[in-house]
């Protein structure tokens, strides 16, 4: 058995992405006590503002989960997209949300550095620059092994996203869902032949029939206050066989449509790792948030389902300090049954459902005859969630 000192944190925090730090501040919500004399400690292997590959498409469950912690995200920099247009072939249904954006377009550096600032400000400790490599819980508390040295604490959350080491380390043998996932930004300038230049945000089904499960996204965006437009394909592995084009090659054929050369645009790509209700997120004293539980599996939607997994992830931890007992059995039950748990369950079963159908005729029906149904759906099932989340 490991032999060490006594825990100098009760509570280390993983990743300080968007998951990392929203269970921080609901942690500092609803159990100030913990929140106090260095309680919790997050660990983050970058510096602030770190690069983070994300297209920062956020929906409004995600301002709506912020304004709940008090904050305003309009304070960063950020781009509106009044539509949202889910098309197959380019024809499709439009989205416009009552009274408010369809999606609001942020830069992950800025954001997770803006949301890292609040964090501070309600008195948690981050410490950047520290690699995480080995998490080895046992029955007094949690040993982690960092580049700077061991921390040891009496919990500890891995909330570092789809390549984290957290998961890797407590559930080594667990099966994982990943997507594939490649972004490209273009100036704004060169988007060629779009309706509705600038503003809109474009998600197209074509892939699908090629047994690519996913889309290709064109969204607004601005790099250090430039407008520019950020495309990408997404691909939940879900049809995945040797027949599958290159992601590049379907990417690269949307691009083209509209005036664009993918060869001349840097490529980069990231997974995202995504729910599947089999999986398991937690084991005796170490539980698992945003990505490295997972995210949406329809959309590669994360960054509302990272803040939210916060909220459920510190109503688990602030009861379990309250029973000084760390074995975690009742958070996946907790997850599943509430709100966000119920989304991601219907995420699930509506990616599972709705890809395999590879048949050209069942997206059009889908996009372009079934309208009102997606709507109903989409309201009732995939949206809307975070007011109910407690
Ligand atoms: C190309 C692409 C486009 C996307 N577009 C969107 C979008 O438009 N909208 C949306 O909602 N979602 C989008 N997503 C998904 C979204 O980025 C993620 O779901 C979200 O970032 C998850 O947040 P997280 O906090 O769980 O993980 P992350 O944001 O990945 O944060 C993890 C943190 O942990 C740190 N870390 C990792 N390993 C270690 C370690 N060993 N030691 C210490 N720290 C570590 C990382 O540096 C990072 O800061 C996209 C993803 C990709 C790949």
């Amino acid at each position: 058995m490991l032999k060490r000192d006594t825990p100098k944190h009760d509570i280390l925090i993983l990743g300080g992405g968007p998951s990392g730090l929203s269970t921080a501040l609901h942690l500092a919500q609803i159990a100030p006590h913990l929140a106090q004399a260095s309680r919790i400690l997050i660990l983050e292997k970058e510096h602030y503002p770190r690069f983070k590959l994300c297209a920062g498409g956020l929906v409004a469950d995600a301002e709506i989960i912020l304004e709940r912690l008090g904050l305003d995200v309009s304070e960063v920099p950020h781009v509106d997209a009044e539509r949202a247009h889910f098309d197959f072939n380019g024809k499709g249904l439009t989205v416009r949300v009552p009274n408010r954006h369809a999606i609001r377009i942020i830069h992950r550096d800025e954001f997770d550095s803006w949301l890292a600032k609040k964090t501070r400000e309600a008195g948690i400790e981050i410490r950047e620059g520290v690699t995480v490599k080995n998490i080895i819980p046992d029955q007094d508390g949690v040993t982690v092994e960092t580049d700077q040295g061991n921390f040891h604490s009496q919990i500890v959350v891995g909330a570092d996203g789809s390549n984290g080491a957290t998961r890797r380390c407590i559930l080594p043998n667990a099966r994982i869902s990943t997507a594939r996932v490649l972004e490209v930004i273009t100036p704004l300038e060169k988007n060629g032949n779009r309706p509705h230049k600038g503003t809109d945000a474009y998600f197209d089904f074509f892939p699908v029939p090629n047994n690519i499960a996913g889309y290709v996204w064109d969204f607004p965006t601005q790099i250090n206050g430039e407008a520019m437009r950020c495309w990408g394909i997404y691909d939940t592995n879900l049809l995945a066989d040797e027949k599958r084009p290159a992601l590049k090659t379907s990417l690269a054929h949307e691009m083209t449509h509209h005036g664009l050369n993918l060869e001349d645009y840097e490529i980069k790509g990231h997974p995202i790792r995504w729910y599947n209700p089999q999986n398991q997120i937690c084991v005796p004293r170490v539980l698992l948030v945003g990505d490295a539980a997972g995210a949406d599996p329809i959309f590669g939607e994360g960054i509302s389902i990272a803040l939210g997994y916060g909220s459920i992830a510190a109503r688990e931890i602030s009861e379990s300090f309250q029973r000084n007992e760390f074995s975690f059995t009742g958070y996946k039950r907790r997850l599943a049954r509430s709100a966000l748990g119920q989304t991601l369950y219907a995420r699930w079963m509506l990616a599972n459902l709705i890809y395999p159908i590879k048949w050209p005729w069942f997206q059009v029906l889908l996009w372009r005859i079934a309208k009102p149904i997606v709507l109903l759906v989409a309201w009732t099932l995939v949206l809307n969630w975070s007011k109910r989340i407690k």
